[in-house]
């Protein structure tokens, strides 16, 4: 398993290499010594865990997954838990360090973690998936709980995931545990406003950069690639602010409406067809075009990697706005940042849902909710916060946006790191 720095070997893209000299240039920027940078690359906690799960037809099927806590220097560990069929241990450990990154940049108290189990759920049915789920979080139940490392949904897991989750953690500690979890369910102790939290992020951070840019939001033209939890709820608030989406893709396929999509009528074209594709009135592109649309804002809001060298440089985009986590790689990042178009990285950019489930686990521990006018009050403010202080910083500091924040989180960390010394 490669999960420490400089194991990994591989010439392919690597996320765990990507993330681990992002940080150690930020060291270099902040000046810090070597013994520092090194403990904050390195992940403080691995597990890797064998998922046994008896399937529908009788047989025993086994699967692998991971908890990474990066960094709990801060407060405890916090991150998704994602079933693909691509997870695994240096995705999770690149994960889990942007989570550390993450909720530093945002200002929250939380270190970073990351978990995964390497599964396509679509495979499954919703009883092997449900035991999937429960196997896996009773193996990794030692790890997590509300001081501890506090899991959330991410790629292919929803609230109906975290409720089994939650709910094994209880069975197991013989009482309710519903700080354990977030992005859960009203019913259990989820909060109004989690789902689209990240959404409503992008689209504060993507509006506040326009500003900055003295743009208007109804010249804008964007493509979104990805139409799930993230993407979908985008495509409304983006339009809402004015924008025109004129492409988007899903895992079928991309679509370009050059007049613009409507998204209510996407949504219900969405609910009958399950994908995207054949949008009254659009064409269709194949996916790897998306970013080649003419337009002036580019999200990615789904897989990791997919903004390449080759993507970057065909980018028809004058802005990029990263909602999926790692979505650009350390070739492509060269090439944007030489045509000189910025990129809101997505340790600010998608850290709308972290907020959220600061907030979710926050009313938890208390055991009050919050009226969502204050829910919606706070998260603007945390993400206006986070912004403006990034994009200060990037001013003093002349780097790009994305290396600005990743300076910004690791300073916090490191603060904390030294605050608190070595043990023993
Ligand atoms: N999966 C989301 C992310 O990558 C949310 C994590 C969380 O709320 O803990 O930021």
């Amino acid at each position: 398993m490669v999960t420490r720095p400089n194991e990994a070997t591989s010439h392919e893209f690597n996320p765990w290499l990507r993330v681990t000299s992002l940080i150690e240039d930020a060291g270099k920027v902040l000046g810090l010594n070597e013994g520092l940078v090194k403990r904050i690359v390195t992940p403080e906690r691995v597990l890797e865990v064998a998922v046994p799960v008896r399937l529908d037809s009788g047989q025993v099927e086994m699967f692998a997954g991971w908890r990474i806590q990066h960094d709990t220097s801060r407060g405890p560990g916090k991150g998704g838990i994602r079933f693909h069929q691509s997870v695994n241990a240096d995705e999770i450990a690149a994960l889990s360090a942007d989570m550390s990154i993450k909720c530093a940049v945002v200002n929250i108290p939380y270190g970073g973690a990351k978990g995964g189990v390497k599964v396509d759920p679509s495979t499954l049915s919703r009883g092997e998936l449900e035991r999937l789920t429960r196997r896996y979080a009773f193996s990794i139940a030692p790890m997590i709980g509300p001081d501890r490392d506090i899991p959330a949904p991410d790629i292919n897991t929803d609230t109906q995931v975290m409720s089994w989750i939650m709910d094994t953690v209880s069975m197991l500690r013989g009482h309710n545990t519903p700080g354990v979890v977030t992005g859960k369910p009203l019913a259990i102790g989820g909060t109004l406003g989690h789902a689209g939290a990240t959404s409503l992020g992008v689209t504060i951070c993507a509006s506040a950069l326009l500003q900055r840019m003295n743009r208007l939001a109804n010249e804008q033209r964007v493509v979104v690639q990805g139409y799930g939890k993230v993407g979908a709820p985008l495509v409304q608030l983006l339009s809402a602010r004015g924008m025109k989406i004129v492409g988007i893709a899903d895992v079928k396929g991309a679509i370009h409406v050059p007049g613009g999509i409507d998204p209510t009528a996407l949504a219900k074209h969405f609910a009958e067809a399950g994908t995207v594709v054949g949008y009254p009135g659009s064409d269709f592109v194949a996916s790897d075009q998306l970013f080649t649309i003419p337009s002036d804002i580019a999200i990615p809001a789904a897989l990791g990697g997919v903004i390449t060298e080759e993507v970057a440089s065909s980018m028809a985009a004058s802005i990029v706005v990263e909602a999926a986590n790692g979505p650009t790689t350390g070739e492509g990042a060269a090439v944007l940042a030489s045509r000189n178009i910025p990129v809101i990285p997505d340790v600010l950019a998608n850290a709308g849902g972290v907020v959220a489930s600061y907030f979710e686990w926050a009313q938890d521990l208390q055991g009050f909710m919050w009226e969502p006018e204050l829910f919606h009050q706070r998260l603007e403010k945390f993400m206006h916060d986070a912004f403006n202080h990034i994009w200060q910083r990037h001013k003093d500091l002349g780097l790009t946006l994305r290396d600005t924040a990743i300076v910004a989180g690791v300073e916090r960390i490191a603060e904390a790191t030294e605050l608190r010394g070595l043990f023993p």
